[in-house]
C-alpha cells in the first residue's frame, strides 16, 4: 500500500498515520520528521532548514525531494509507505512521480484530511498545552503565530496539491474535523473501496 496522507498541519495526519502503519506494517514517512531529526543532529540539511522551520515557511523543494528520494531507497520502504507532510507543493508532487516512475512504483491513494481552519487553530493551541501537560517539550512551530504562518503556507503551496491528486483519480476525501476513531473509519472506508 502506497499512501499519501494530506490536509494542513493539525489535521491529524500523524495520528492516522500512525495507525495506518500498524494496520498495514508499512512506515510512515514525514518530511517534518526527518527534517527534525537534521536539525537535532545538526547536519548541513539540519542548519539549513532550521530557521525555515522555526519562522513556519516551507523549506525548498530540492531539501525534501532529495531526503524523500533517499529514505523510500531503504528497504523498509519496499512494501508500501505512508508519506505524511510531502509532498507540500505541486512541483513536490511531481518529483514524487518522477521519484516512483523510476522504481517503477505507483501510488494507490491520496488521502486528504478535510478541515475547518478556524476550529484547527484551538486545536492546536490544545496540542501544545498537552504536550506541555505531559513534560513534552511543545514544538515552537505549534506557537499560535507560528501555526497561522504555516496555516497560511498550506492554503497558499499545499492546496493545489489536493487537485492534482483529484485529476489522476487518486484523491479520497475524509472529514479531518470528526473524532479520531471516524476519522480512522472514513479512510479505512476509503481504501476499502478501491481495493
Ligand atoms: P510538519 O511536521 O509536517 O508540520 O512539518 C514541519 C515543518 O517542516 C514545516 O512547517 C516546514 O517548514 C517543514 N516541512 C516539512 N515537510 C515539508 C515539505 N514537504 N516541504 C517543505 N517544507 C516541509
Amino acid at each position: 500500500m502506497r499512501l499519501i496522507l494530506l490536509g494542513p498541519p493539525g489535521a491529524g495526519k500523524g495520528t492516522q498515520a500512525a495507525r495506518l502503519v500498524e494496520k498495514f506494517g508499512i512506515p510512515q514517512l514525514s518530511t517534518g520528521d526527518m527534517l527534525r531529526a537534521a536539525v537535532a543532529a545538526a547536519t548541513p540539511i539540519g542548519r539549513k532548514a532550521k530557521a525555515v522551520m522555526e519562522s513556519g515557511a516551507l523549506v525548498s523543494d530540492a531539501i525534501v525531494e532529495g531526503i524523500i528520494e533517499e529514505r523510500l531507497g531503504e528497504p523498509d520502504a519496499k512494501n508500501g509507505f505512508i508519506l505524511d507532510g510531502f509532498p507540500r507543493t505541486v512541483a513536490q508532487a511531481e518529483a514524487l512521480d518522477a521519484i516512483l516512475a523510476r522504481k517503477g512504483l505507483k501510488l494507490d491513494a491520496a488521502i486528504e484530511l478535510t478541515v475547518d481552519a478556524e476550529k484547527l487553530v484551538s486545536r492546536i493551541v490544545n496540542r501544545a498545552a498537552e504536550a506541555k501537560a505531559a513534560g513534552k517539550p511543545a514544538r515552537r512551530d505549534d506557537d499560535p503565530e507560528v501555526f497561522k504562518t504555516r496555516l497560511a503556507a498550506y492554503f497558499r503551496d499545499t492546496a493545489a496539491v489536493t487537485p492534482y491528486y483529484r485529476a489522476k483519480g487518486l484523491l479520497r476525501e475524509v472529514d479531518g474535523m470528526a473524532s479520531i476513531a471516524e476519522v480512522a473509519a472514513g479512510i479505512d472506508a476509503a481504501l476499502a473501496k478501491q481495493s
